[in-house]
């Protein structure tokens, strides 16, 4: 009789911790791109409200990608991905975090950087990525490819306002002909464009997706 009523408690047990986990992992792959492993766009929206004054924001936008998987194929895309996701995180330092922010679009945190350090960091990543080896994926070697960096820093102004100056700035520098990094607020390097102010302007198309 003892002996059935601990097999019946450890059965109980073991199909309780094994619930425990597959909810533990389900919790954890849904803040999780599956293709990157990277954080994905919904953990970005749970940690965006705990940025700092003093943080800042890199939106990260691989060029010209539909090129890739036209030319190279769906797979090598993938590839690339997942190569630009590893090279990002290898960046990372502290609590710095990098994100799958949408389909091609890489989104950064970094925490407590100096203003100054915002556009070394995001040259550096960019330069990361660019200087990439080809991926190999189905027997096909990939191409090289850039980036267009746009980032911003958190401030006393609300957290949306850094995202639109992000994605201003990205769309400057894809503007100015792509391959290259705008902080907003900082002078841009010549590559990049004139710099713009966030002012006044109507919302743009994504902004207007954030204010839904
Ligand atoms: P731009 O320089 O202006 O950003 O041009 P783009 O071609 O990178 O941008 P566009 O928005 O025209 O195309 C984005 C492409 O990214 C199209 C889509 O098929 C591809 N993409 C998005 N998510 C994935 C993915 O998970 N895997 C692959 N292979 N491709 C993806
Ligand atoms: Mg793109
Ligand atoms: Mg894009």
């Amino acid at each position: 009789m003892h002996a059935v009523g601990f097999l019946i408690t450890a059965t109980m047990l073991t199909s309780r911790v094994a619930l425990i986990q597959s909810t533990t992992r389900y919790r954890a792959e849904a803040h999780q791109d599956a293709l990157t492993g990277l954080a994905n766009r919904r953990q970005f929206e749970l940690d965006l409200p705990f940025t700092q004054p003093g943080d800042a924001l890199l939106l990260i936008d691989l060029d010209h990608f539909k090129r890739v998987n036209d030319e190279y194929g769906h797979p090598v895309g993938d590839a690339v991905l997942r190569a630009v996701g590893q090279a990002l995180t290898a960046e990372l330092r502290g609590r710095d975090r990098a994100y799958r922010y949408g389909g091609e679009e890489f989104a950064v945190i970094l925490r407590r950087v100096p203003p100054a350090e915002v556009d070394r960091v995001a040259r550096r990543m960019a330069r990361t990525v660019a200087e990439l080896p080809p991926v190999q994926a189905a027997g096909v070697q990939g191409p090289p490819v850039t980036v267009s960096v746009g980032g911003a820093t958190f401030g006393l102004w609300s957290r949306t306002r850094t995202l639109w100056d992000a994605d201003e700035a990205l769309y400057t520098v894809k503007g100015a002909g792509r391959n290259g990094v705008r902080i907003a607020g900082q002078s841009a390097a010549p590559s990049t464009g004139a710099a713009r102010g966030s002012g006044d302007r109507p919302a743009g198309p994504r902004e207007q997706e954030l204010q839904r």
